[in-house]
């Protein structure tokens, strides 16, 4: 291993307090000593500099042990807040987050197809909004975005629903805003998501199966993201899983966007059900009735998105598979009937240590997630 410098020794040090003091409730400069194996004059001399940044403040004395009672230090969670967007839906969604997940302020702006550059208008105004409100300094903006995205250059590289190609999103904020800017695709950072501030049972890695307009995933890892080579890891929407099957948005046949999205499926139910509103309830409430016009439809969804978990875990062996999105409204029902899919086709001892789950977070998740990649990327948090 190369040797770090004075200054990265420096920032290292910075983020491993930090974190230790982030994930305690109440700490003492001994105790940080102790977790991290720094010196008590580094740990001191770090604490100052955090405390001189408004990370850390003083909470009184704790418990003596023999001498002089220590003083309690806490993470301050309001020192900044986070800006996270979210463009993955028919409204732009945006919110000022603190650090530790809790949403202070949202702004929507509805986004009937605005796309090109009317649609990255829409995004200034949101910020502006955000960005005026804010009543601490802002760390930074982090956006999650529908599409393939280069995440090292905070390039959107191809978003179809919003007519976007080779945008340098992040240098455009980063000039408009003067803060840091990380963009990402919005099922990965919905992943990050989950892991940062949803209910996991201390699980270090999971993949998150977005299902809502399209169909996506993203993949943590020993508690960071991974992109893939090109940033496309967990494109899973456009393999086809029926040659035979529709035509596709992106021009293929049968992929399995077609037979799991909730457009597909509203889709294919309307031309069944004829003059009646359908969305994700009414599926819902017609299959738990037993109506035979939407169960092949539902049923086929379960069957290729279990298929689909059932390589994903052949692949990674990460146990953790969370849904998320406008399938979840399909319920536990659901859930069982993919359960049985990937009982079926994946090796047994895998398949057995595998828990499918829907996410703990809802609507504000991709905005959420958006936030925790900014805050891992720039504080090295949680
Ligand atoms: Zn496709």
């Amino acid at each position: 291993m190369q040797k770090l410098t004075p200054q990265q020794a420096r920032e290292h040090n910075l983020k491993l307090v930090l974190r230790t003091i982030y994930n305690s409730a109440r700490i003492s400069r001994a105790d940080i000593a102790r977790l991290t194996n720094l010196t008590r004059a580094t740990v001191s001399d770090v604490v100052e500099e955090l405390m001189n940044k408004g990370f850390v403040r003083e909470v009184g004395l704790g418990p003596s042990t023999g001498g002089k009672p220590p003083t309690l230090l806490e993470f301050v969670e309001d020192a900044r807040y986070l800006v996270g967007v979210d463009l993955a839906e028919d409204e732009f969604r945006g919110a000022l987050i603190d650090l530790r997940g809790g949403i202070k302020r949202k702004y929507n702006t509805r986004v009937k197809q605005a796309s090109g550059s009317e649609a990255l208008n829409r995004v200034y105004e949101l910020l502006d909004v955000l960005v005026k409100d804010a009543d601490r300094p802002i760390l930074g903006i982090g956006i999650g975005v529908p599409g393939l995205m280069d995440a090292d250059r905070g390039m959107v590289l191809k978003a179809v629903s919003l007519d976007w190609q080779n945008l340098p999103l992040r240098d455009l904020l980063q000039e408009r805003y003067n803060v840091s800017v990380y963009v990402a695709n919005d099922c990965q950072v919905a992943a990050l998501s989950e892991y940062t501030f949803g209910k996991c049972e201390k699980t270090e890695s999971l993949v998150l199966i977005k299902i809502g307009r399209g169909v996506g995933a993203g993949v943590v890892i020993n508690g960071s993201l991974y992109h893939g080579d090109s940033s496309g890891a967990g494109e899973i929407g456009h393999v086809v899983v029926d040659e035979n099957g529709e035509r596709c948005g992106c021009g293929k046949r049968g992929c399995l966007e077609t037979f799991v999205s909730c457009r597909a499926m509203i889709r294919k139910v309307e031309r069944r059900v004829k003059n009646e509103e359908v969305d994700m309830k009414y599926i819902f409430t017609a299959f738990s009735a037993g109506d035979e016009r939407v169960k092949r439809i539902v049923l086929d969804a379960a069957h290729h998105l279990g298929l689909m978990i059932a390589h994903i875990i052949a692949i990674l062996n990460i146990q953790e598979i969370v849904l998320a999105g406008g399938i979840t409204e399909l319920g536990e029902g659901f859930l069982k009937l993919v359960e049985k899919v990937v009982r079926e086709h994946a090796l047994d001892a895998l398949a057995k240590v595998t828990r499918i789950r829907f996410a703990s977070l809802g609507e504000d998740m991709v905005m959420m997630g958006a936030a925790a990649f900014l805050m891992k990327k720039e504080l090295g948090l949680p």
